[in-house]
């Protein structure tokens, strides 16, 4: 079977060693075979095996292969939807329940850094930094909702304030959330499969979920074997093609792209960002960026409707980079990748049950290095028959995009290209 390697990106070239990991070819029993060994996948393992279930994963290439691999690295709280509009379209109880969520993650992400000794270079400090009046405006009102829910550690900053923690003078303020912050993001996702596999917990690697046979007793078919489970877990997200059918409908993959300059130096580094702090944009299409362990600059933007791979990333990166940071121009770029999220047409994720014994959780739409975590405490509660806050994210509704599979792509650019003009233009 062939071998699929991780894509040429920095972080791979950065990786933590680890042992080889079989395919599966045989038959084995398990309570619960996880597809897919992104966040939500080992997430979802790790709680589940701390709960005394046993736990088999299959991931199609190797683990941290999707954009868990591939991410920014930044630990952004919150959902890729505020929770007002939450609010307004689910109502108040449900809202409640999602608000007091929306920084969970970021602590689990911490908590499992620190009791598994995982190496991923975590760092706190995050900026969300506005480029007009109105994007500030929002920021203040996004601070006051926060507040609503408890989560109070946030620093508004003004255009001086934001001067220290960035060196770039397009932002006329921004907010700080020292619960956010930064990490290597392949290296957390191998540390977390290394925790799976100290738990008891199997990963099959270059074994993809090919069919799922659904009933009481449900299997899951790989090219040279089978998992027979109580319960299946789907976290395939945007590299899960068609093997459900009823999720495809309506969600979209997009990819987004990243690039990584050579090392910087610590001079140069700390010019630019001197706390290391990681940064995005408040742009609908928005750019994300921040310092590597080994101070090279890690700048990802751009979206691509229906995931299709651009022939010369750098020529549609390196130009974002440079507008923000123009000291940079004689700098070379060392790695350019590409990697694709999933979105669905509210932006929030796309979380349920199919029948009694299969659970999903995808979709979060861009910003999913924290939902992912809190993804899989709330599936090990399901499983455990604690689903209120499981039923608080299933219970949101999800449509499909218009136009069907043929007709979606175009369309969300065209939704896209009105935002970023929006976005252009200061409105
Ligand atoms: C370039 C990029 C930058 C991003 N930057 C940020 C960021 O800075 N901050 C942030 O919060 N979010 C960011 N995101 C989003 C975030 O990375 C994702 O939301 C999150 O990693 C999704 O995790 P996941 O486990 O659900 O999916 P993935 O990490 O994509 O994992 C899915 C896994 O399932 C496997 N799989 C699929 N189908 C099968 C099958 N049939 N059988 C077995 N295995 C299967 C895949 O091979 C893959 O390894 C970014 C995304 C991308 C692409």
């Amino acid at each position: 079977m062939a071998n699929t390697p991780y894509p040429e990106s920095y972080y791979a070239a950065s990786a933590n060693a680890v042992p080889p990991r079989p395919a599966l070819e045989d038959d084995v029993e398990t309570d619960v075979c996880v597809i897919g060994a992104g966040y939500t996948g080992l997430s979802s393992a790790l709680f589940l095996l701390e709960n005394g279930f046993k736990v088999t994963v299959l991931e199609a290439a190797k683990v941290g292969f999707g954009a868990s691999g591939r991410n920014g690295g930044q630990i952004v709280n919150s959902y890729s939807r505020d929770i007002d509009v939450i609010e307004r379209s689910v109502g108040p109880r449900q809202a409640q329940l999602l608000g007091q969520m929306a920084f969970e993650g970021g602590r689990i992400i911490r908590e499992r850094v620190a009791k598994y000794n995982i190496q991923c270079d975590l760092k706190d400090g995050g900026v969300f930094a506005a480029i007009t009046a109105k994007q500030m405006g929002h920021l203040e009102s996004q601070k006051h909702l926060w507040e609503r829910f408890g989560h109070t550690q946030l620093e508004l900053m003004d255009q001086r304030r934001i001067r220290d923690v960035v060196a770039c003078d397009q932002y006329v303020g921004g907010m700080l959330d020292m619960s956010g912050g930064h990490i290597h993001p392949l290296n957390l996702a191998l540390g977390e499969a290394a925790a799976v596999e100290l738990l008891g917990g199997v990963i099959y690697e270059q074994s993809p979920a090919v069919r799922i046979e659904r009933g009481a007793n449900p299997v899951v078919h790989t090219p040279q074997g089978k998992v027979r489970a109580k319960f299946i877990i789907v976290a395939g997200n945007a590299y899960l093609g068609n093997l459900v059918p009823e999720l495809a409908a309506k969600s979209m993959p997009c990819g987004t792209q990243v690039i990584t300059t050579e090392p910087l130096g610590d001079a140069l580094a700390k010019s630019l960002l001197p706390q290391d702090y990681c940064v995005e944009d408040c742009n609908y299409l928005l750019d994300y960026y921040r310092l590597s362990g080994d101070k090279r600059l890690i700048f990802g933007g751009g979206v691509v409707y229906g995931a299709r791979d651009p022939a010369n990333i750098e020529a549609i990166i390196r130009p974002k980079m440079l507008k923000a940071f123009p000291q940079l121009k004689d700098v070379k770029i060392d790695y350019a990748w590409t990697g694709n999220f999933l979105l669905t047409l509210s932006r929030l994720p796309q979380v349920g049950r199919l029948g009694d014994n299969i659970y999903y959780s995808q979709g979060c739409s861009g910003h999913g290095v924290t939902y992912t975590h809190l993804a899989g405490k709330v599936l090990a509660e399901a499983l455990r028959g604690q689903a209120e806050r499981f039923d608080a994210f299933a219970d949101l509704p999800h449509y499909p995009f218009p136009g069907g599979q043929l007709l979606r792509t175009p369309f969300a650019a065209l939704g896209a290209w009105y935002y970023g003009l929006r976005d252009k233009f200061g409105y």
